[in-house]
């Protein structure tokens, strides 16, 4: 092995050991929660040993990187996951590598993926992106809709053809009242989720939980844990 495999497959194996921790504590099954190894500002030659290594859900947060890059890894039998906030006028590139969109936060991003998934005719799964740091204008500083405006955009979701409502997504917010509170951010999008679900019980999907916060997401009821850094190193800068 190379050195960088034998790291990342370390780095692998100790996050897999910190799920498999979590999920104990909070006595749930480890099939309960599924890893998405968010592969920004590191090359493709990682994504295809984490490929070679058994992930099969990895996740990037712009397009412009994200593109290239699912185009290198084609051989790979993997899912993508776009975990960014998305304008409009990239849905048509994203769509060509990502079949989860997890940081659906409008209704004009609604209609533009509804319309490109039925022109290349496929189903895309999406989760709303709740900000739980949202001001008045009901939005998120990184991206993200308020939980005032979750029942609107699920109705949309639902409604819309080529997508399907998959469920909610958060980044613990660094600003505002839960800031440094994971576990009670956590708790407030497992109960949006319960709200969510009686509307739409398929909308199953809860991802939260990063590298320093998986094991709050876990034992909130986290359904995917999107872990970069703790897999494939700190990353040289802002990504
Ligand atoms: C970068 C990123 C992650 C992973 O963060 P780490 O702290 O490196 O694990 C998760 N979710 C989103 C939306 C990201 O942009």
């Amino acid at each position: 092995m190379t050195d960088r495999r034998e790291e990342l497959a370390r780095n692998l194996a100790r996050v897999e050991e910190r799920i498999t921790a979590a999920c104990t504590a909070a006595g749930r099954e480890r099939a309960e929660v599924t890893l998405v190894v968010v592969t920004k500002t590191y090359p493709a030659d990682d994504v295809l040993i984490l490929g070679e290594l058994g992930v099969r859900q990895v996740a990037e947060n712009r397009d412009q990187e994200a593109a290239p890059k699912a185009a290198a890894t084609t051989a790979a039998p993997l899912t993508w996951h776009f975990v960014g906030q998305l304008q409009t006028n990239k849905v048509r590139s994203v769509l060509g590598y990502a079949s989860v969109v997890q940081s659906v936060d409008r209704g004009r991003l609604v209609t533009a993926l509804s319309r490109e998934a039925v022109r290349t005719g496929q189903e895309v799964t999406c989760l709303i992106q709740v900000a739980l740091d949202a001001d008045e204008s009901g939005r998120g500083a990184r991206g993200g809709v308020g939980p005032q405006g979750v029942p609107e955009l699920a109705d949309l979701l639902a409604d819309a053809e080529g997508l399907r409502l998959g469920g909610l997504m958060t980044v613990a917010p660094l600003t505002g009242p839960y800031a440094g509170r994971q576990r009670e951010a956590f708790g407030r999008l497992m109960d949006l989720s319960t709200a969510l679900r009686a509307d739409h019980p398929a909308a199953n999907m809860v991802s939260a939980g990063m590298s320093g916060d998986l094991e709050e997401a876990v034992a909130a009821g986290a359904t995917h844990v999107r872990v970069g850094s703790a897999v494939l190193g700190v990353r040289p800068r802002l990504g």
